[in-house]
């Protein structure tokens, strides 16, 4: 049931992804389910969503299977589902985690099945085991702890996979730091590192769980930011301008600081994983030209 979607590619995600079937057993489980759960796959093959593992409750603490299951739902009208619980780790605790909930159908159209996606907010401990894996898979920029231009590239494949399979719909953030080759003239190429591990935290912790921030080269950062529309994929990309300005530290008697400029652009139905960040280099360079500091959303227009 699993086979459009390589599994790499979905255990390369931040996020848990599982499939069930018409039964809601458990057929798939991904690496990063079993990292938010504590659950390995081994342990929840074949067990219903239900059955003494996860066991969603609300904030509230109301059970969220008894009253109506997302997954069951889903299954029964084919419709996508959203929403913000606390699933049960192996460990006892909560985890807050916001949900996605696909149907998996045949080529016919009948449904098999259903697909949850679940993202949780990283935790430092988490945060730091998802460093040491990304470094141990080569995924990792070292200076700046984040994913790299790889890493990025596969991530770009799986959510081009999901927004053929699903229709999931997602945006990228391509910025550049503005005026950097000054910085290292002027202040030495140390502080030029530290700002590109400034830059690069900076961005980092303005998206959310459940988004991308890795380092392309250079000075450049991809964000790759997952059920957006326009609105709010420019929502963001200002937030990040803002945020950067906002990021300094002292040098001696100077104040670091820098700014970025960003391209914005959506996926559309016939890219590539190039074709999106060509268009979105060339939001870029029209944010460059005019002015830097700034975002730009769309690409050919
Ligand atoms: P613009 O506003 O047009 O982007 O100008 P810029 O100076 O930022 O761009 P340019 O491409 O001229 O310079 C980028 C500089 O980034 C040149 C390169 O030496 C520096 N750089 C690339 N990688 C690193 C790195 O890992 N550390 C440091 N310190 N500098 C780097
Ligand atoms: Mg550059
Ligand atoms: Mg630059």
């Amino acid at each position: 049931m699993d086979g459009k979607i390589p599994r790499n590619l979905l255990d390369i995600l931040f996020e848990g992804v599982y499939f069930v079937d018409q039964d809601r057993r458990v057929t798939y489980w991904s690496k990063g389910a079993e990292r938010i759960t504590g659950y390995q796959e081994q342990e929840v093959l074949g067990l219903r969503c239900r059955d003494s593992i996860l066991m969603h409750v609300d904030e509230r603490g109301k059970d969220a299977c008894d009253r109506s299951c997302l997954i069951a739902d889903t299954i029964r009208d084919g419709g996508e589902r959203q929403a913000e619980l606390y699933l049960l780790h192996k460990g006892g605790h909560r985890v807050p985690v916001s949900i996605r909930v696909a149907p998996i159908a045949e080529p016919g159209g009948r449904i098999v099945g259903a697909m949850e996606v679940f993202s949780d907010n990283l935790t430092e401990e988490s945060t730091a085991r998802l460093i040491q894996d990304l470094r141990d898979m080569a995924l990792l920029d070292p200076m700046t702890e984040l994913g790299n231009r790889r890493y990025l590239e596969m991530h770009l494949e799986a959510r081009l996979k999901e927004m053929d399979r699903y229709g999931w719909s997602f945006g990228v953030l391509f910025a550049d730091i503005d005026f950097f080759k000054y910085i290292n003239d002027t202040h030495g190429h140390d502080v030029g590192d530290r700002v590109l591990k400034m830059v690069g935290r900076t961005l980092q912790n303005s998206v959310r769980s459940f988004d991308i921030v890795g380092r392309w080269g250079g000075e450049e950062f991809l964000a790759v930011i997952a059920n957006v529309n326009e609105d709010h994929l420019s929502s963001i990309a200002r937030k990040l301008c803002h945020l950067v300005g906002k990021s300094s530290f002292t040098e001696g008697k100077d104040t670091i600081r820098v700014t970025v400029s960003i391209g914005a652009t959506l996926v559309r139905p016939d890219d590539t994983a190039e074709t999106l960040v060509k268009r979105a280099d060339r939001s870029l360079y029209r944010s460059k030209a005019a002015g830097r500091n700034r975002f730009t959303i769309g690409g050919d227009e």
